[in-house]
């Protein structure tokens, strides 16, 4: 078949030896090649070493029944992805007045991307379905739950995110109005005080021991209740201030915890859910800015054997700035100046409004352009740590509503010190841009649980590190194993998440060499 009739519901069988399909697996022989380079600063040389690691990846045929709870259920983020999801599964349209509207999944990488295999006999390229690659979880057999300090049901909730067309929040009702987050934990210190009055759905005040203790137990009845083998808990709720990083407090698994039986005051609220999340064996994914995954829960996740992904969910100004400040200093373009101004006018909006909870995310967005600038000490002087000026401004104008305005100026100097100014205006809902995002981390945070590798000097196979950089592409400020390097540049991002699924699927990378075009 060639690109046009290739759709979700094709497999892939590839002919290799070094694939093997079992009932249960699909067990692959992958050499990761990569150079070694030792630099000589006297001799002024650098010399490179290739190296090659041989990997086998086993990757788990059967997918799981997955259930994901979102802690800030009924917020905009948590009515949208759950209203989609139902739109979805139930095939529904609605009117507006442009006309008759079907549902889908636009922006999610793994529902509405392809990727280039190869090209058949007439030299046509084949591209597939991204989620056909590998088993992977359907968006619309996901169980979804969660919590709220707010008692909404999701239609309520629904109607004031302000999101989607009033048709299909009506056909979306009867299933919404059942649905109500669990009551939650609210510290009022981590977020803005003009969130106090939505606080109106709260377990019973305890220590937090016994908050952690509660938090475990909802997410074992959830998972019991619906019948589940696997739990993700994701947090797409208000963001919090950013909490101390000290010794005693949050810097090993043991510290958290003490810190949790001493009802120690700087344990967020966000510290509490990851806690409970990886103490019951399920993986936590933050997707919000402020500084949750401490080392203290990073050193947890690893004891535990359970995922941990964040910061941050990357949804339009700054995927946008990681590709444009890629393409200026790639092509020799010296980024001065990036000034970013945004409005919105939705309650993440208000709640960002307060200094402390802003400040979470200016720093979350301030590093994105970190890496690419850094790549290029013929532009940026390394010895000065010269780095373009970067300032970020978020208002609040609640009559846009979920409607962000996103503006942004990049100044670049150019050939013979001429200038470069591109401006940048974007309006977008907010929600419809950080929804599909939550599918695609859920995806492939329950794909990643099912994929083992085994290097020669190990004797079983064995997860990959807790903190899954695999997620850089989704996030605004990835998080990595500690001493390891922070991608930015989405495609290098995107680019990693399709080779490590080539690699376990046994398909050769796309190189975009096309050689096959170019020589005889
Ligand atoms: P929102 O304010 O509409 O939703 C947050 C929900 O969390 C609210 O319903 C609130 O009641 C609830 N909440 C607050 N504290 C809670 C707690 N301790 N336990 C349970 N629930 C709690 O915000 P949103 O627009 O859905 O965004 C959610 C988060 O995602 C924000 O932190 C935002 O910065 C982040 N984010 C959003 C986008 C985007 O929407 N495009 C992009 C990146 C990051």
């Amino acid at each position: 078949a060639d690109h046009q009739g290739v759709t979700s519901d094709y497999t892939i069988a590839v002919d290799n030896p070094n694939i093997k399909y079992t009932n249960d697996y699909i067990e692959t022989k992958y050499i990761y090649e990569m150079n070694h380079c030792d630099v000589d600063n006297i001799q002024k040389k650098v010399n490179i070493i290739p190296r090659k690691y041989e990997y086998l990846f086993r990757t788990k045929r059967t997918v799981q029944r997955t259930g994901v709870m979102l802690v800030g259920w009924g917020g905009n983020n948590g009515t949208t992805f759950t209203g989609a999801q139902i739109a979805n599964r139930e095939q529904m349209t609605w009117m507006r007045k442009e006309g008759i509207q079907y549902s889908n999944y636009y922006g999610s990488l793994t529902q509405s991307t392809t990727i280039r295999i190869g090209s058949n006999d007439t030299g046509k390229e084949v591209h597939i379905p991204f989620n056909t690659i590998l088993p992977m979880l359907t968006p619309n057999e996901l169980v979804i739950g969660g919590w709220d300090i707010n008692s909404s049901n999701l239609y309520e909730a629904m109607q004031r995110a302000c999101v989607f067309d009033y048709e299909l929040q009506e056909k979306l009702k009867s299933a919404m109005i059942k649905m109500k987050p669990l009551p939650s934990i609210y510290y009022p210190d981590f977020i803005a005080a003009n969130q106090e009055d939505r606080a109106n759905n709260l377990i019973p005040m305890g220590t937090k021991q016994q908050d952690l203790e509660h938090l475990r137990n909802d997410i074992r009845k959830f998972k019991h209740d619906n019948n589940l083998q696997q739990v993700i808990v994701l947090w797409t709720a208000n963001t919090e201030r950013f909490t101390d990083v000290k010794d005693g407090l949050n810097m090993t698994a043991d510290d958290i915890l003490k810190s949790i039986e001493n009802n120690n005051e700087e344990v967020s609220p966000s510290n509490l859910f990851a806690c409970a999340a990886i103490l019951e064996g399920c993986s936590y994914i933050n997707g919000s800015p402020q500084n949750t995954l401490v080392p203290g829960i990073i050193d947890l996740a690893q004891k535990n054997q359970v995922f941990i992904g964040g910061d941050d969910f990357k949804s339009g100004q700054t995927k946008m700035k990681s590709v444009l400040v890629d393409f200026l200093v790639s092509a020799g373009l010296k980024v001065q100046s990036i000034v970013s101004y945004n409005h919105l006018g939705n309650n993440d909006g208000k709640n960002l409004s307060s200094a402390k909870q802003f400040r979470s995310k200016e720093i979350s967005k301030s590093n994105v352009v970190d890496d690419m600038v850094g790549a290029n000490h013929l532009l940026y002087d390394k010895k000065t740590n010269e780095h373009p000026d970067h300032v970020v401004v978020i208002k609040y104008v609640p009559f846009v509503k979920d409607s962000k305005r996103a503006m942004d100026e990049y100044i670049s100097t150019i050939f013979m010190n001429g200038l470069n100014t591109i401006a940048i205006h974007n309006t977008c809902e907010d929600s419809l841009l950080a929804s599909p995002l939550i599918v695609d981390l859920v995806i492939l945070t329950e794909l990643m649980t099912r994929i083992t590798y085994k290097t020669s000097d190990m004797n079983d196979y064995q997860p990959f590190e807790p903190v899954l950089s695999i997620l850089s592409y989704l996030l605004k400020a990835p998080m990595v194993m500690p001493g390891t390097p922070v991608i930015n540049a989405l495609f290098k991002q995107h680019r990693c998440i399709t080779n490590i699924l080539s690699a376990c699927a046994g398909i050769s990378m796309d190189t975009d060499m096309l050689l096959e075009h170019k020589t005889k």
